[in-house]
């Protein structure tokens, strides 16, 4: 069998996207040995195995690559042989295996940002299973989802360069961050209602409400009562209050200025959008 090591950087975006998992699933289906890590903007790996897994590595890292993810270069280098190679460190303390290692600054790397992501629908079936640990926790993610580009600080991308650094992983999601069958192997933006943020509701007067509950029914009993709730999202505010109500609706576009200018209107799902419009 001949062995061979290589180093390959990957630019694009391909951090906050599932890369270094995606990564490492792979270089261990394929019995690789290895590393792989972030950059300033791109991902490094190094692999050394079988050369016609090596080459499988290589191919599809690029094809199988997560969702979110887009390559926009692959760069392979070919490296002598850890054992031949007295300089070969990098690889030393993982032989035997592939590891996620530490985040590196490097310079001159394009840098791109993962935009932020639409809850997926794993995350949304979970959002809403009684028996999930998740059930309700309003800031659900995994690989596949979540905010990116708005709660990013610096590159490389680690949680500890986003707005979650605060929020410290419990045992539970902690056994999912380091576990490489979970969707959420090595996921930055993870938490849940006991680890990570909750929603809080503040009132007219300016008396805050904590508790994701709480706050959530503090909005309801608002919009019943013909108030707008302004909604902190990802991207910014959005105002909301009771499409049926034309006092409310009078009242919001009176605030934005919006006298004739369609608005968005929320429904449940595509049933109820067709009972109000044709589709
Ligand atoms: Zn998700
Ligand atoms: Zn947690």
């Amino acid at each position: 069998m001949t062995v061979v090591r290589v180093r390959v950087v990957v630019d694009g975006v391909v951090q906050g996207v599932g890369f270094r998992p995606h990564a490492h699933r792979l270089a261990t289906e394929l019995g690789l040995d290895g590393f792989v890590g972030n950059g300033s903007g791109s991902v490094f790996a190094e692999v050394e195995g079988a050369e016609d897994a090596v080459a499988q590595f290589l191919e599809r890292l690029e094809l199988d690559a997560p969702p979110l993810a887009r390559v926009t270069g692959l760069h392979a280098e070919r490296l002598p042989p850890s054992s031949a190679d007295a300089s070969a460190s990098s690889l030393q303390g993982t032989r035997g295996g592939f590891a996620i290692v530490a985040s590196q600054a490097d310079r001159g790397a394009q840098r791109f940002v993962a935009p932020d992501a639409a809850v997926c629908p794993r995350c949304l079936a979970e959002l809403f299973d009684p028996g999930n640990r998740r059930y309700r926790h309003p800031f659900i993610s995994c690989s596949d989802c979540g905010p990116r580009f708005t709660i990013v600080r610096s590159l490389p991308y680690d949680r500890a360069t986003t707005s979650m650094a605060g929020f410290e992983l419990c045992a539970a999601c902690r056994v999912e961050y380091g576990d490489p069958r979970d969707r959420r192997f090595h996921a930055e933006t993870i938490s849940c209602s006991d680890c990570g943020p909750q929603l809080s509701f503040e009132d007219a007067s300016g008396v805050v409400l904590t508790g994701s509950d709480r706050a959530i029914a503090a909005c309801q009993a608002v919009i019943r009562d013909g108030g707008i709730v302004a909604v902190k999202g990802l991207g910014g505010y959005h105002l909301v209050c009771d499409a049926r109500d034309d006092d409310a609706l009078a009242r919001l576009r009176r605030a934005k200025h919006r006298p004739h200018k369609p608005v968005a209107v929320m429904v449940r799902d595509v049933d109820d959008a067709r009972s109000l419009a044709e589709l």
